[in-house]
C-alpha cells in the first residue's frame, strides 16, 4: 500500500509525463538553466523526482551521434544514477534510481533530417520554429531513499557542481506540510524540519 505523499508525487510525475506526451505544458516548463525537484517524505522514506531539460546535463538536446556526444551522455547517466553523491541525506540509503528521457528512446528519432531535406521551400522562420518544437529533450530521474534512522533535518544537493548548466532548481517538498523554494549555485540546501 502506498503512502499518501508518495501517491501525490506519483500523480505529479504522471501529470508531467502526460504533459510532455502531448507537448502542452512542456513549453512553459522547459527553460534552459532551470529544473525541478519534487521531494516526498513519508515516515522513513524519501522520494525525489528530478526533472530537467537535457541541455542542463549535456549541453545539447539532440540524439547523440558522434562518439564525443555519446560519451557525454554515458557520463551524465553515470552521474545521475549516483543519487547518493548528488544528494546528502544524513544516514539515508539510496535504494533505487530510475532515469527516463526521450534521448534514451531508441525507437523514436526527434531529428527527422529527411523531413527537412524533402521540404526545401521552408523559409528560415518556419524551419526555426520546427527546430524549436522538435528538438527539445528532457530528463526525469526518480530516486528512492530509505531512512531507517529517521529523516534528516536537511538535504544538500550536489547537482549544481555535477551539472554546471544548471542555474535554478524549483523545489517542492511534500511532507507534513508542503513547502516550496528555489535553489541556486550558492543556496543548495533544503531544510526539511
Ligand atoms: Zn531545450
Amino acid at each position: 500500500m502506498r503512502h499518501n505523499n508518495l501517491l501525490v508525487l506519483s500523480l505529479f510525475v504522471l501529470g508531467a509525463n502526460a504533459a510532455l506526451a502531448d507537448g502542452f505544458i512542456e513549453h512553459e516548463k522547459h527553460v534552459h538553466g532551470k529544473a525541478q525537484l519534487n521531494i516526498a517524505i513519508e515516515k522513513n522514506k524519501i522520494e525525489i523526482e528530478f526533472s530537467t531539460p537535457a541541455m542542463n546535463l549535456l549541453g545539447f538536446e539532440y540524439k547523440p551521434s558522434s562518439t564525443e556526444d555519446k560519451h557525454q551522455l554515458a557520463q551524465a547517466l553515470t552521474t545521475l544514477r549516483q543519487g547518493g553523491e548528488l544528494f546528502t541525506l544524513g544516514t539515508c540509503q539510496l535504494k533505487e534510481s530510475e532515469i527516463s528521457s526521450t534521448l534514451l528512446d531508441t525507437d523514436h528519432d526527434n531529428n527527422h533530417p529527411d523531413d527537412k531535406q524533402s521540404n526545401p521551400s521552408l523559409d528560415h522562420d518556419s524551419e526555426h520554429d520546427q527546430h524549436h518544437q522538435s528538438n527539445h529533450s528532457d530528463f526525469a530521474v526518480h530516486y528512492h531513499f530509505s531512512c531507517s534512522e529517521g529523516v534528516p533535518a536537511q538535504i544538500k544537493t550536489g547537482l549544481f557542481v555535477a551539472f554546471t548548466g544548471l542555474q535554478h532548481i524549483a523545489v517542492t517538498v511534500l511532507g507534513e506540510q508542503q513547502s516550496q523554494l528555489t535553489l541556486n549555485k550558492s543556496q543548495n540546501v533544503i531544510n526539511l524540519l
